[in-house]
């Protein structure tokens, strides 16, 4: 399946079914498995042989899609978690503990700034912040002793930035510790941070991924090519006995290929349990089917939709990474040739008071905590999804109070742009 191209992926990789099996992936709506002895079922407690036995550690249509994600982003091992949120969690938790340190860029989704800023700081994780544009140098300077891994998106929700992955994946091998890049929004049909250095891929399958709005859900993909053992004493939980597992060293017994989501799935999915139902397994693959055919269009959209706008005379700026205007056009050019995605954000002249009033009067639009769906969506963050920030966090997030955030769905563009031309005249 590796030698396919990624649209062959999107429709056939994951599952392969053999003589007699159903073409479409079953959902195994089951707890529980069965087994003649006891000895079969110890050995799969001890990971000594591999196969289901509790739907919260694992479960064969979750692991059939997850094996499609790992296809796409073109890493060795992935797992499905119920939720972007659980998957984040899950990818940084594995490496990290009371203790650590971690190095995020600044332009990141709101719920994952609060993870790491607020929650993970209560189980004694700290964190520092980086520019998302961030030099070597500026980079080099925030690590330290305890510094185990470093984060950032590769277009940032909701601030559109553009990671230098290249450039992250450089600084953060040269201190020995994983690049973690959530790719969520270019999906893996519009870039594969592996490519680029990145070790570990988190996603939101909620968005592009399923792209109808109809499941939340999460991934975790692993290049498989972080040599935890060359970097034994910072990560001892993959280098040394898992003493709540028989004493196993993940690293050892299932190498740079396996070790990381082996060690997610029996540990943080075992005590934690955000598992992804397998119903909503089977949604993300219906998605995963179409995505190579909807991100185009996606693009198409938001790029037709971003050239309009920034003609408008009410908007003070346009952030998206097709506009040869934009900060990050070039960068994108390199990471993302076939377009990034289809948000497009603008600031609006009046700040939230003008935000609002605009986002009133659009007919097709709708407000929505969402993104990636088939139906064209806005959202003002500074009123919704980053409240919790005060007007400093918001600058430094990207995020100004008149911004507005534009999902761009499959509609057609004409429609969207006629939506947008009676908005603004209503100002
Ligand atoms: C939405 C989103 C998340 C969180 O995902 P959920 O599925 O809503 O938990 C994380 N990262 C990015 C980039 C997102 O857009």
């Amino acid at each position: 399946m590796n030698d396919y191209k990624i649209n062959t992926k999107c429709i056939q990789a994951g599952y392969v079914p053999g003589n007699g099996d159903p073409r479409q992936v079953p959902i195994i709506q089951s707890t529980t498995f069965k087994y003649d002895t006891s000895e079969d079922m110890g050995k799969l407690f001890d990971l000594e042989a591999s196969g289901y036995f509790y739907t919260r550690l694992q479960n064969p249509t979750n692991d059939y899609v997850a094996a499609k994600i790992a296809a796409l982003e073109g890493g060795t091992a992935a797992m499905l978690t119920s939720s972007g949120q659980a998957a984040n969690f899950f990818a940084l938790f594995n490496i990290c503990e009371c203790g650590s340190h971690i190095i995020s860029s600044s332009s990141i989704y709101g719920g994952t700034f609060n993870l790491i800023s607020v929650t993970m700081a209560k189980m004694g994780i700290e964190v520092t912040f980086v520019s998302p544009d961030a030099t070597e140098e500026e980079l080099n300077a925030a690590f330290r002793e305890n510094t185990k891994c470093v984060f950032g998106e590769t277009i940032a929700n909701p601030a559109l930035t553009v990671l230098d992955i290249e450039k992250f994946a450089k600084v953060a091998h040269e201190h020995g510790v994983p690049l973690i890049v959530d790719n969520t929004f270019p999906t893996p049909v519009n870039c594969r941070p592996i490519e680029w250095g990145a070790d570990i891929v988190t996603h939101s399958t909620t968005k592009y991924m399923d792209g109808h709005g109809v499941a939340v859900g999460g991934a975790i993909v692993d290049a498989g090519k972080f040599d935890w053992m060359a970097h034994a004493d910072k990560f001892p939980g993959l280098t040394t006995p898992d003493e709540s597992y028989h004493g196993i060293v993940y690293a050892e017994k299932f190498g740079k290929e396996g070790a990381f989501i082996t060690k997610a799935t029996s540990q943080l999915m075992r005590d934690f349990g955000s598992i992804q139902s397998p119903q909503n397994a089977f949604y993300l693959n219906l998605g995963l089917e179409s995505l190579h055919v909807r991100m185009p269009r996606h693009v198409e959209n938001a790029q037709a939709v971003a050239e309009f706008l920034e003609k408008q005379p009410q908007v003070k700026h346009v952030s998206y990474s097709g506009l040869p205007s934009d900060k990050y056009y070039e960068i994108a050019k390199k990471y993302m040739p076939n377009g990034g995605c289809g948000v497009v954000s603008f600031e609006i002249e009046g700040g939230r008071a003008a935000a609002e009033k605009f986002m009133k009067a659009l007919k097709l639009m709708s407000i929505e905590t969402h993104v990636a769906d088939a139906r064209t969506c806005c959202l003002n963050p500074a009123t919704s999804t980053h409240r919790q920030m005060n007007e400093e966090q918001l600058i430094a997030a990207g995020v100004p109070a008149g911004l507005i955030r534009v999902s761009c769905g499959l509609e057609d563009k004409e429609d969207l742009i006629a939506d947008l031309a009676q908005a603004f005249a209503t100002l």
